[in-house]
């Protein structure tokens, strides 16, 4: 491993989450390094950092995604290891091997592990072989052969999705539903995946009509020692983005949940892998389907927090710093139920980002409520980045307390200025759907549909 005997973390990221990783790293008494750019001055983790140093222009590949400017940075200010959060280079393998090279440590996984789990071909093939149960598919990446892909979709069985090995966010995939489609969706798909990843190759497998969201949270330290942390259900999706997260999963049967969990465990075990990390399921007729892995803290951790009492960024750091886990699995204990609603900057009705400045910002607050942000009254949001601008996470005995809990909650957010999600999370809290919970990835957006109504939908 690398230099494991730092004081000082680099924060190469920004909003709530530098925050928090600022936060989690000063409750270990470490120093802190704010790396901003130049639109993000104000940011509340720039002005409580030890030391703040400005990387660049406001547009990330000028700056959070400027792998040399963040090393610089670290350089200069004496940094010794550099937490990337979520997205920016947070998932470059690249990057964590720059870092490594230097000496640095960086906060989450080798770049050897991110390079395997980065490739989902390559990361399905470590999955089945460590008896984690992946949706079926062509083992491997698509030959030329025409006849070779038409057996392989014919022996996995209509429909299907074709999916790039090196896509993400939700991009680089085609529902193929009758034989006649398949060879022009593997064409196509491979001709966008060249062009948007810089890799051609692309799989197969079963597309699943009605599946929920469900993910699996890891700790792993650099001693071997693996724990689960429970899952997550993110079905409350729109366009592949998670709106409410929520921990347990309802009417999941927990003796699979824990079987699960353990075969989660004991893949980190076989590849070797360090830090937090989720591995992503579609849960579909009592069966988990593995999809990906996200080598990272995740934007939705703070409900597995909650329930679980495990403060998830500081383990991030511990890891990072050779410490092993404070706690073994019998150690892990599930309380109660918590929920997150992400609140974003956009307009309610098209979700195009509303940058701006706040007017006026009162948090939620409270018993069982917590509120990730870096908002205050007065703060221009800049158009650069993400909408999200905070999190609103709920934690009571049950789940129909913490909807009470998440309402009551949203009903004291005072946020002018800006337009938000806030009104749509609170219609959302009523719906029959997530009131009964279970719902599949599709529920939110026939929600927006019906809301929408036929008269609007014509007019656009
Ligand atoms: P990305 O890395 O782009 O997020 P994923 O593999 O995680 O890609 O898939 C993103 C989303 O696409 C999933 O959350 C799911 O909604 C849908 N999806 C992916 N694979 C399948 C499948 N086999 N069947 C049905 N939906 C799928």
């Amino acid at each position: 491993m690398a230099n494991t005997t730092f004081d000082t973390v680099l924060i190469a990221n920004r909003g709530e989450i530098a925050l928090r990783i600022l936060r989690a790293a000063r409750n270990l008494g470490l120093r802190t390094v704010a790396a901003y750019s130049d639109a993000d001055r104000d940011l509340l983790h720039v002005k409580m950092a030890d030391q703040a140093i400005c990387i660049g222009a406001g547009p990330p590949s000028e700056s959070y995604l400027d792998g040399q400017r963040l090393l610089r940075a670290a350089e200069l200010t004496g940094a010794g290891a550099i937490h990337p959060g979520y997205g920016f280079l947070s998932e470059s393998a690249s990057f964590a091997q720059l870092v490594e090279d230097a000496g640095l440590a960086f906060v989450g996984p080798t770049a050897a592990s991110i390079r395997l789990m980065g490739d989902k071909v390559s990361a399905k093939q470590a999955m089945l072989r460590a008896g984690v149960p992946c949706v079926p598919g062509s083992p491997e990446a698509l030959s030329d052969d025409k006849k070779q892909i038409h057996a392989l979709a014919n022996a996995c069985g209509y429909p299907l999705i074709i999916k790039a090995s090196g896509g993400g966010g939700g991009r680089g995939m085609r529902i193929v539903r009758t034989s006649d489609q398949l060879d022009s969706a593997v064409s196509l798909t491979k001709e966008e995946a060249g062009r948007a990843f810089g890799n051609a190759e692309v799989y197969l497998e079963k597309f699943l009509e009605h599946p929920r969201h469900i993910e699996i949270q890891v700790l792993a330290d650099a001693h071997g020692k693996v724990v689960w942390l429970g899952e997550r259900d993110c079905s409350m999706q729109r366009r592949n983005q998670k709106v409410i997260e929520e921990a347990p999963a309802p009417g999941i049967d927990r003796n699979a949940l824990r079987a699960l969990g353990k075969r989660c465990v004991k893949a980190c075990e076989m590849i070797g892998y360090r830090g937090a990390g989720t591995f992503e399921f579609l849960y579909e007729d009592g069966e988990f389907y593995f999809i990906e892995m996200n080598t990272r803290v995740q934007v939705e951790h703070p409900v597995t927090e909650l329930v679980t009492g495990v403060d998830i960024v500081r383990e991030q750091l511990r890891i990072a710093m050779g410490c092993e886990l404070s706690f073994e699995q019998k150690d892990v204990r599930f309380r109660g139920h918590a929920i997150e609603c992400r609140i974003n900057a956009e307009d309610p009705f098209t979700f195009a980002p509303c940058p701006g400045k706040v007017e006026r910002w009162v948090a939620p607050a409270g018993p069982g409520v917590r509120v990730d942000t870096h908002l205050y009254s007065g703060y221009s949001i800049p158009p650069y980045y993400d909408s999200l601008i905070a999190k609103c996470i709920v934690h009571a005995a049950s789940r129909e307390e913490a909807i009470a809990r998440m309402s009551g909650a949203l009903g004291e957010a005072v946020l002018t200025g800006v337009k938000s999600n806030i009104a749509l999370h609170q219609t959302l809290l009523q719906n029959p759907g997530f009131v009964t919970g279970g719902t599949d990835i599709h529920h939110l957006e026939r929600f927006l549909e019906e809301r929408e109504g036929p008269a609007q939908r014509q007019t656009k």
